[in-house]
């Protein structure tokens, strides 16, 4: 028998390896990941890891001797490069053969770059070696432009607003965030740069780079060019399935897995990477939020161990994003017949309820931890429109 093999030492991985042992499976068990690094947590790289002050260690999940006592074989620093799935063995930096006997693929995502040839001064945020090289920009004061005003571009650009750094978003789209939060709430999240005084440019996109070896400059599809010395890019990331390609694994934008997040014969995915069958709202899924790459993680573990017994793993989407002193949670999914609005958009706390037919299926918070995590609950629960409302007290 081979061993258990996860690949990508990352949230997901981590959570299998974990729970591999938890359900009692004493066997061989291996963690291979891409990253030099113990497996370390991504959301502080774009919060509180580019905060002014000394440089930040890196936020590693688990020390080495936490991941010892689980009797774990870390492959470290080097990439799986190909699968094959009727011989059960994956291969390893492109020479090493390993035969697994079941195998979860936790790949996560990569930054999307913008075409073309990429200049000093330019970078996604995706690992902790691109936050080092983002702080050490802002540390040195420059003029700094955000490609992408998604949640990552935002929470940069808060960061840099922290420092008094002037920063422009530029957004191709007439309205940042639509995907995330649905066209009716896109307005009210943007509205916070404009009170933090971050400059949100919406409906234009980057035609190019200039400078020499650093950049200068973005040139816009309105023919201006605005001067920078630091851009950010946060267009988006793609599901890290290259080395999958002569798999014989379904992958269409992620590994295609059905509601036990099983892809093939003992072979399950988790995370970023993962599009699944989430039986809660009756379709195939693929989150890119902390809290499901955690769940997904461990329930992709437990099912290839007993997939006799395997149970199939259903979730309200949840995430996070903080941007200037402003918490933005949203539960659930955006396409609603009606959104409804408790509070008032221009105050520092509000509530968005989504509605489809007659039930919640979403809501969107700024600054109410407390209550969002309910909303959470009873849409997991199937609650009717009508109480949801009764609950926000209308
Ligand atoms: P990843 O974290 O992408 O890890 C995949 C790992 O696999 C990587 O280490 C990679 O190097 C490795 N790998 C890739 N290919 C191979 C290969 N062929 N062989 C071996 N290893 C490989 N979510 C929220 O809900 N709230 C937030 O506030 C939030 N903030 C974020 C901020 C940033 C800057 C980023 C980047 C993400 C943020 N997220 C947030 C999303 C969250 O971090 C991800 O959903 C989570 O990291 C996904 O975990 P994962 O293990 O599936 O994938």
């Amino acid at each position: 028998e081979g061993p258990v093999v996860v690949v990508g030492a990352s949230l997901a991985g981590l959570r299998a390896v974990e729970s591999a042992r938890k359900t009692g499976y004493a066997g061989r068990l291996l963690l291979v990941g891409a990253e030099e690094h113990l497996p370390y947590d991504r959301p502080p790289l774009s919060k509180a890891f580019l905060d002014p002050g000394e440089d930040p260690a890196v936020p590693h999940h688990r020390t080495e001797e936490e991941l010892r006592a689980l009797d774990v074989e870390l492959r470290l620093g080097v990439p799986a490069t190909s699968l094959d799935t009727d011989a059960r063995e994956i291969v390893l930096g492109g020479d090493e053969q390993l035969r697994y006997d079941r195998l979860v693929i936790a790949t996560g995502a990569r930054a999307r770059q913008l075409p073309g040839e990429q200049l000093d001064g330019v970078h996604t945020l995706r690992t902790v070696e691109d936050a080092r090289s983002i702080r050490r920009a802002l540390d040195g004061g420059c003029r700094m432009v955000v490609v992408g005003g998604g949640f990552i571009g935002s929470e940069v650009a808060s960061a840099a607003r922290k420092r008094d750094v002037d920063v422009t978003i530029l957004e191709a789209a007439p309205l940042p965030l639509v995907r995330a939060v649905g066209e009716q709430m896109a307005a009210a999240c943007a509205d916070l740069h404009a009170r933090n005084g971050t400059e949100l440019r919406c409906g234009v996109s980057v035609t190019g780079l200039e400078g020499e070896d650093c950049v200068e400059g973005v040139a816009l599809s309105d023919g201006s060019i605005l001067p920078a010395d630091l851009v950010v890019v946060g267009i988006g990331a793609d599901p890290v399935t290259d080395w999958l390609t002569d798999s014989g694994l379904q992958v269409e934008d992620g590994v295609v897995c059905d509601e036990t997040l099983r892809a093939a014969p003992e072979v399950y995915a988790a995370g970023d990477v993962a599009r699944w069958h989430n039986p809660l709202f009756g379709r195939m899924m693929r989150l890119e939020h902390w809290t499901s790459a955690a769940e997904q993680g461990a329930a992709a573990a437990r099912n290839a161990l007993a997939p006799a017994e395997a149970t199939p793993y259903s979730t309200v989407p949840y995430f996070w994003s903080d941007w200037y002193s402003d918490k933005l949670q949203m539960v659930g999914i955006t396409a609603a017949d009606e959104v409804t609005v408790i509070g008032d958009l221009d105050d520092t706390r509000w509530l968005a309820l989504y509605r489809q037919e007659d039930l919640l299926v979403g809501a969107l918070a700024l600054n109410m931890p407390g209550k969002i995590m309910k909303y959470r609950a009873m849409i997991g629960r199937g609650s009717a429109w009508q109480d949801a409302l009764a609950f926000a007290g209308r």
